[in-house]
């Protein structure tokens, strides 16, 4: 039913999954970077065909709306929310009676801006097991968002301007929501603005926010990408306290890499805990891992899962 040709690839129609190559036609589960090619034909929910062309400029695109199976050659393919950023799919195949069911990034647990995941039933499942060491055991969301409103009021009051790191896409708008429902207003920088007008555009609304104005402004939060990431910067800011928001905030070794003054585990990913709930849920008769540490497949194999590494020599062949 599938292959890996570097890249997962459904078989019968040469359809290569979350591959970043351009390819003549590409399932694209979510608009991050590592998940996006330049492809002749593009398939994807709405939100990620707007976020996709976004970021690679006016593409061929065929939208899939969650929940809404397009046949194609005999073939079934419906996509269902992945929670992990808004748009963000995880992609059912049926073929001849089987199931393949590929995640994409994703989070089981509640988020601001992304629909809740909704995984069905399959015979395979291939997964995402980015955080697929017991050290990334997340603690309760709403203690997450507790940690984080406690820090930026904290600043607030202080007199000093909390700057809040997030990912340009996905991680800042959810840090966006999260403040204005709190009732702090959120400034964000440029890159990030343009991608919080396009969540509106396809309906998900973030409350009061407004691109940075070159100053900080009394009572309100500035939204800043990552450090490391080109043209990060925020002019004219005074006594800057940043607060890195990641799920690698949840181990120490990882923590560091935020470099910013607080960091909360606040991820869009699901922790090792919810990579394994999904296993249960799917209750596939075997899983395939991709994007985490290798060894994840024998805490799935713990459960009385068949589980194997996607992309190692002896998958070089059909499934
Ligand atoms: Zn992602």
């Amino acid at each position: 039913m599938f292959h890996y040709d570097g890249g997962l690839k459904i078989t019968r129609i040469d359809l290569a999954i979350d591959v970043c190559r351009r390819q003549p036609r590409g399932f694209i589960s979510h608009a991050h970077s590592d998940h996006i090619g330049r492809h002749e034909l593009a398939f994807c929910t709405p939100a990620t065909s707007k976020l996709y062309q976004h970021r690679l400029g006016p593409r061929q695109v065929k939208e899939m709306p969650y929940r809404r199976t397009l046949e194609w050659d005999g073939l079934k393919l419906t996509t269902f929310p992945a929670g992990h950023i808004f748009g963000s799919a995880m992609l059912l195949a049926e073929d001849d009676g089987q199931r393949l069911l590929y995640t994409g990034d994703f989070k089981l647990g509640e988020s601001a801006t992304a629909e809740r995941a909704d995984p069905p039933q399959a015979d395979v499942l291939v997964m995402e097991s980015t955080f697929g060491h017991p050290q990334y055991r997340l603690p309760p969301r709403s203690q997450t968002v507790d940690q984080l409103l406690d820090l930026v009021r904290t600043t607030l009051r202080q007199g000093a301007t909390p700057v809040i790191q997030a990912y340009t896409l996905g991680k800042a708008q959810e840090v966006t929501k999260i403040l204005t429902l709190a009732g702090i207003p959120a400034l964000q920088h440029r890159s990030i603005y343009a991608i919080s007008r396009i969540y509106e555009q396809c309906g998900c609304d973030l409350g009061d926010y407004r691109p940075y104005p070159g100053r900080a402004i009394e009572g309100c939060a500035v939204i800043a990408p990552p450090p490391r990431q080109r043209g990060a910067l925020i002019e004219g800011l005074r006594r800057p306290v940043t607060i890195g928001v990641s799920g690698w905030a949840a181990a120490p070794h990882t923590r560091r890499w935020l470099r910013s003054d607080h960091a909360v585990p606040l991820s869009d990913h699901a922790d090792f805990d919810e990579l394994l709930e999904l296993v249960q849920r799917v209750n596939p008769q075997i899983v395939y891992c991709t994007h985490g540490p290798e060894n994840f497949v024998d805490h799935v194999r713990n459960l009385g899962y068949e589980a194997r590494v996607l992309g190692k020599p002896h998958q070089k062949q059909l499934f």
